[in-house]
């Protein structure tokens, strides 16, 4: 049954899947465990051959996940990680792509002792800076992958101005959007090509699946990231597709939440006298305060702050009780890390130096828990 009246974003998330087999008239989508299908006959298929190539359950989430970010093609892999690693696998020995320096430690894992063995080149980039950008360019630069707000220090990248340097150098414009999620930014709006998440993250929203998307604005693009998902099989299982597809119900609730309390909580620790530096887009001291307004709905629900000494941040999340010190990020729980020890372990101790991510700096992701408790707990944690 379609709908004549259009519908906005939020209206589509929850209706996701809603009415999917009209044999039944099911509200919820159900769970197709089948690992193969059988043909009506030779040289025919109903769609469906083999789950590997294509599932009902994933089907339904790969079409919502299109619509969520306003793309021709969504596809749902096993991790984040899957979604990168076969982001990656498009290009050649020799081609040369560029990546944001403040981003998630396994990326730069995977491109440092994976992909350089199979001649990938890399350059890691201030994307804060479009000039930055435009200086690294090679003539065998192909693509640009970012994220933005990066992580942990939420710099923010200019979407419009590197959406018109990679059409100008006819590069490949990837936007890591785990971060902020399309009901904050849409990154296609800006000329992207290709849209990544870690759907672990808020997409996900209660740390209990591993999920990756990737989403293409085009159809073909789509085809050619379909055809590599196929051929290395890192798809995401159907008992997961339903979860994600749920969760996907609350994101814009949840990200309404992850927001207002992420900026009570940044104006609070701010505020802190043992607080050395806040690190939240929303703030009107953050560099990319201007320009997170101009193209984002929100500022998200990461926090990192910077305290006294290593010895400080150490105490901190000895001493949290209801936030969990804990690795990720973007569920309804709050967490709190160490990026130098935990997710940016792997990047080299000077690179981690130059940058900034030392042992006296925490990041937080902000649950949606009444915020009041978050910062009592965050207040004798400090002390
Ligand atoms: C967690 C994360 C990833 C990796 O995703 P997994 O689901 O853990 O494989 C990639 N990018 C960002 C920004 C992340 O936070």
């Amino acid at each position: 049954m379609r709908h004549p009246i259009r519908q906005t974003l939020a209206t589509e998330l929850v209706q996701l899947g809603v009415g999917c087999d009209e044999r039944t008239g099911t509200i919820s989508v159900p769970i197709y465990t089948s690992a193969t299908y059988r043909h009506p006959a030779v040289g025919e298929s109903t769609g469906f051959d083999y789950t590997r190539s294509g599932n009902p359950t994933r089907q339904i989430l790969e079409e919502g996940l299109a619509k969520l970010e306003g793309g021709a093609r969504g596809l749902a892999f096993s991790s984040g990680m899957a979604a990168l690693t076969t982001f990656f696998l498009h290009f050649s020995s020799g081609d040369h792509v560029l990546v944001s320096e403040d981003l998630y430690g396994g990326t730069y894992r995977i491109l440092d002792q994976v992909f350089a063995k199979f001649g990938l080149l890399v350059s890691y980039v201030d994307t804060t800076s479009a000039s930055a950008v435009e200086a690294a360019i090679t003539t065998n630069t192909k693509a640009l992958l970012i994220e933005t707000p990066g992580n942990p220090l939420l710099g923010v990248a200019d979407l419009e101005a590197l959406g018109q340097l990679c059409k100008r150098h006819t590069l490949l414009f990837a936007v890591d959007n785990t971060f902020l999620t399309p009901i904050l930014q849409r990154p296609f709006e800006f000329g992207a090509d290709v849209i990544i998440h870690s759907g672990t993250k808020y997409l996900g929203g209660h740390n209990d699946i591993c999920a990756g998307v990737l989403v293409t604005r085009e159809a073909k693009l789509g085809d050619r990231f379909y055809f590599l998902q196929n051929s290395t099989g890192a798809i995401l299982p159907p008992q997961d597709c339903y979860l994600l597809i749920r969760s996907l119900k609350t994101l814009t609730l949840r990200i309404e939440r992850h927001c207002a309390n992420a900026e009570k909580i940044a104006a609070w620790l701010d505020g802190h006298p043992r607080v050395r530096t806040v690190y939240y887009p929303g703030l009107k001291t953050h560099p990319g305060h201007e320009l997170s307004k101009q193209q984002s709905k929100g500022f998200g629900g990461m926090i990192s702050f910077r305290v006294e000494s290593a010895a400080h941040a150490r105490q901190v999340l000895e001493k949290v009780e209801l936030l969990s010190f804990a690795e990720s990020l973007g569920g309804v729980e709050s967490l709190i890390t160490l990026p130098a020890v935990q997710t940016h372990g792997d990047i080299p101790a000077a690179d981690r130096k130059r940058l900034g991510i030392c042992e006296s700096l925490l990041r937080l992701s902000v649950g949606i828990e009444d915020p009041d408790d978050l910062i009592a707990d965050l207040e004798q944690a400090l002390a």
